[in-house]
Parts: structure tokens; sequence; C-alpha cells
């Protein structure tokens, strides 16, 4: 059969916010032919379907339904948005346990259905390095298949804020954050360019200006989830691209979440590289040349990734 007569289906458990958002950006962009829906509270991944179907008028067509894991058999991707937040009195720890339980349920019905040889797995949920780690750990399926949205989405608000900065197209932006997608999280201004020009070499460079920058790019989510209680466009609007990179094998650098094999001297963990992403998931991390300051961020933030994964009980 010819590939592009073959459905393309991507499953979305977790149909809260930020997975009902994905598969609506998803939806409009006419790349899949079948988008599943999969959330604990099936009334509310039904009324997502629903709501989702009533637009079909008025795009390419797509099937979408509310349905169980078994239909993850047929996915290619499977996303998961799923999770827990915090409640009151809660500490971070116990939410990651928390998270990672929920996950364990998850990643053992996902692993029942779907095939390793076709499905990619791509975690969402927070935190998202340490959920990855898990994820690979409990499916026992290849790291390169097992992948987290990682810091796409904080490369993502850099790229913006520096081009709103300098006045370009953040397309044309190339920057990236690396580490964990979170507090400890690093810019690589070394390698930073606009049209393969340094920042530092455009005139209105300036190192207070590029410090507030990172600052708001790091920051970002509280502000956010302070102003309205949630993010969920631009992560939607993320994981579009890397299920594209993935679907289309477009072997796109992207800074996801993949296992550490020797990068950096890094080993057994989770964390975000520019990578190159395709049909296979991640097929290699770029080495990519970083300043000294850089790899000590870098070691850093991955010592706060394997004090959390040291506390939490995965299997
Ligand atoms: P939400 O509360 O709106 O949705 C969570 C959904 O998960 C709910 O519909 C709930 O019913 C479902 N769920 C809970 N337990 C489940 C289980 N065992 N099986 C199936 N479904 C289950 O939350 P949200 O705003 O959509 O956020 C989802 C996750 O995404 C959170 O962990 C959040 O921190 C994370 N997030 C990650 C990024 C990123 O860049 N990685 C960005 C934004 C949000």
């Amino acid at each position: 059969m010819p590939e592009y007569t073959r459905p393309s289906r991507v499953a979305i458990v977790g149909t809260g916010l930020v997975g009902a958002t994905f598969a609506y950006a998803l939806m409009i962009t006419g790349m899949v032919s079948e988008i599943v829906l999969i959330d604990a509270n099936r009334e509310r991944a039904h009324g997502e379907a629903m709501d989702l179907n009533h637009g079909l008028p008025f795009v390419r067509p797509v099937r979408i339904w509310d349905c169980d894991y078994a239909e993850c058999a047929e996915a290619d991707v499977i996303v998961i948005a799923a999770g827990a937040a915090q409640r009151p009195g809660q500490t971070r720890l116990e939410l990651v346990q928390r998270n990672v339980s929920i996950l364990r349920d998850i990643i053992a019905q996902v692993t029942r259905h779907a095939s390793r040889e076709r499905s990619i797995l791509l975690i969402v949920s927070n935190p998202v390095d340490i959920l990855a780690y898990a994820a690979w750990k409990l499916s026992g399926w290849p790291a390169g298949r097992v992948i987290g949205s990682g810091t796409v989405l904080d490369t993502a608000r850099f790229r913006h804020l520096l081009g709103q900065y300098f006045q370009v197209d953040p397309r044309s932006v190339h920057a990236y954050i690396i580490g964990e997608h979170g507090d400890s999280e690093v810019p690589l201004w070394s390698s930073a360019n606009i049209g393969g020009i340094p920042l530092t070499e455009f005139e209105n460079w300036d190192r207070a200006a590029m410090d507030d920058i990172f600052a708001q790019t790091r920051d970002a989510a509280y502000a956010i989830i302070q102003a309205k209680g949630a993010t969920y466009y631009a992560i939607g609007l993320a994981l579009v691209r890397i299920v594209e990179a993935i679907l289309h094998d477009q072997r796109s650098v992207l800074s996801v979440s993949t296992l550490m094999n020797g990068d950096y001297g890094l080993r057994d963990v989770y964390l975000s590289l520019p990578a190159v992403v395709g049909r296979r998931g991640v097929e290699r991390v770029l080495d990519l040349p970083l300043s000294q300051e850089e790899v000590v961020g870098l070691h850093r933030s991955a010592g706060v990734l394997r004090e959390t994964i040291a506390q939490v009980e995965i299997i």
C-alpha cells in the first residue's frame, strides 16, 4: 500500500487543557487522519471529541473519537498529557511521585496494546524530564522512541522574546534552551545567532537585556499560571511541531528531552539538547560546541534531575 494511503493516527492520553488544545491544533494542520482521545475521565474525552468533531466541516478530513487504550494499537505517536495538579500542602516531590504512579498505570495500558516497532511515545506531563525517564524505564522501549517535549516550548519562548527584541521573525532566531524543562534550564548564548550572525554583533545587544530575556523565558510558566491558571496554546503547537517531525521523518533539530548516553559526560538521565527527530524518534543528539559556563550549567541541571530520580520510586 503506498505510504500516503495509510491512515496516520495520534493517540492523546489526558484530554485536559494541554491534550485538548494539542488535539485542536493538530486537527487544523490536516496532518493526520485519526486522533483518538483517552482520559481517566471518559466523559471529558467524549465532550472534547464532540466539540472537535463539530469543527470538521471547516478543516481537512480527520476522524476524532474518544476510546480506551486498545486504540493505541494503531497509533504512530502516543502523546501523554495526563497528570495531577499540585494540591494545597503537597510538596513538589509528592507531586512527582503521584505523577509517576499515574504514568505507571498509563504505560502498562499503552504497552499492552501499542507496538514499539510502530509507535513513538511523547511525554508532556510534568516534571517532563523525570516522567520521560520513568516512561522509558517502565516501557522497556528503545530510548529513542520515548521522548519528552523537554525545552521545545522554552526554546520557542526564548526565540520569540529574542525576535521581539531584535525585531526579526522568531523563525530566523537560532537559539536553544537546554537541560531541565524547569528552573535549572540553561540558555545557549555561545551559539545563538540570527541568520548566522552572533547576537553579540548586533548593535542593540546588551548583557542586562539578554539576562532579562532568559529570566522571562525560564519564568514564563509561573507568569502565565499566575495570570490564567495554566499554559496550553504554545505547548499545543510545540507538540504539533514534534509530531510533524516524527510523522514526516523530517529529521528536524529540536530540543526534546532524551536519554543521555555519554553526551557531555552525562548518562542515565533525560534532559534536553538539540537532537535530530524523525520517524524513529530521536535519531541522535547533536554535539554542539558549548562554552565552559554552559557545560557547568548543563551538569548542574542534570544533577537536579538525578537527585529527583534518586528520590522517586519508578518501578
Ligand atoms: P488538566 O488537569 O487540564 O488535564 C489533565 C488530564 O489528565 C485530566 O483530563 C485528567 O482527567 C487526566 N488524567 C488524570 N489521571 C489520568 C490517568 N490515570 N489516565 C488518563 N488520564 C488521566 O492539566 P493540563 O493543564 O492539561 O496539564 C497536563 C500536564 O501537562 C500537566 O502535568 C502539566 O504540568 C503539563 N504541561 C507540560 C508542559 C510542557 O512544556 N512539558 C506545558 C504545559 C503543561
